[in-house]
């Protein structure tokens, strides 16, 4: 028998990664995408495959489809896009979760709930496991997606606690590779993208902050094995590589890669912007049996393969 996933968000960058991978798996997947910061072309190439569904639709409205699992990867999630449109984060995150959840409801199906590192905030405890509760400005820009995402996780709970929703959430930390948007921001893509133009590396702050980077195929495994568990687990786990580095040692990986002259130069850091960021995956690892395998040289290397091969520079 045919299963039927639907994937909020399948356009975007992690988003286009699973539907290749439940493709993969045999399954029917429809393909629920704005386009407002995912793209055509992440999923162009499923566009003719019988088994794959696009419908271009806002999940902050109510969505009615049939399926066995629900997978909801819908939200702007690099610093730039989702302080663009704030309110529409707000609103992508919190009624687009509450109208998947109702979905999953009606449907009596499991759903996976991407959420984010960004629920930590600035963390004060170091690495990060599921047990702390975060340090989060709730006025500040980066607001939007922070509490929006909280919002989300607490209501995904309600829904399990009230109504017995299957739902299981997931809290990714940063992510990169192959279909990436070079245009989003993020310190991998912006890194890349400069190194191979020649131009200059612009480092926030002094560079001396950390993040842990996780190789997109990685998580997706995560993913895949969170939704495959039998039974549900109680709370929110961490997926991500706790490989850690600093954004100044990022940058220097980089430019060795792309064998880029770059300079680096120092522009200021932005307002709330994580001093320390890592995952403690002892949960993902003990419930999932789920640990990184690509190091950071390894995925790196791929993911400039990919820039240059597609001259996204
Ligand atoms: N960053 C940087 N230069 C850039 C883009 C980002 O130094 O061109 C820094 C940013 O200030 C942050 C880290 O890299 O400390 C990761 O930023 P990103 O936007 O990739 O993700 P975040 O973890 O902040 O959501």
């Amino acid at each position: 028998m045919v299963r039927h996933a639907i994937i909020a968000g399948g356009a975007g960058f992690l988003g286009s990664h699973l539907v290749a991978r439940l493709l993969s798996e045999g399954y029917h997947v429809v393909c629920v995408d704005d386009l407002s910061t995912g793209s055509e072309e992440n999923i162009f190439e499923h566009l003719e495959n019988p088994n794959f569904e696009f419908v271009e639709h806002d999940i902050a409205t109510p969505i009615s489809v049939e399926c066995d699992k629900i997978y909801n990867l819908a939200c702007p999630a690099s610093p730039k896009q989702y302080m663009t449109n704030p309110i529409k984060t707000f609103k992508t995150s919190i009624f687009g979760t509450i109208n998947l959840l109702d979905l999953a409801h009606q449907q009596k199906c499991k759903m996976l709930q991407v959420s984010t590192s960004e629920v930590y905030g600035d963390p004060t405890v170091h690495p990060q496991p599921e047990t702390y509760l975060g340090n989060v400005n709730t006025t500040g820009p980066r607001a939007c997606y922070d509490e929006g995402k909280r919002a989300a996780e607490a209501v995904c709970f309600d829904y399990q606690r009230q109504l017995g929703v299957d739902v299981r959430v997931v809290r990714v930390f940063n992510t990169y590779g192959p279909k990436m948007d070079p245009d989003d921001g993020r310190v991998v893509s912006n890194f890349i993208t400069q190194a191979f133009k020649g131009e200059d590396i612009t480092v926030y702050g002094d560079g001396s902050q950390t993040r842990s980077f996780c190789y997109v195929d990685d998580l997706i495994e995560g993913f895949c094995r969170t939704m495959a568990r039998e039974t549900q687990f109680a709370g929110p786990i961490n997926l991500g590589n706790p490989e850690e580095y600093s954004v100044k040692d990022l940058a220097h990986k980089v430019l060795s890669i792309v064998h880029s002259s770059s300079q680096l130069v120092y522009k200021q850091l932005p307002q709330d912007d994580p001093k320390r960021r890592r995952p403690d995956i002892t949960k993902a690892q003990d419930i999932l049996d789920w640990s990184p395998k690509v190091s950071v040289d390894d995925g790196l290397a791929r993911t400039v393969d990919w820039f240059r091969d597609t001259r996204k520079n």
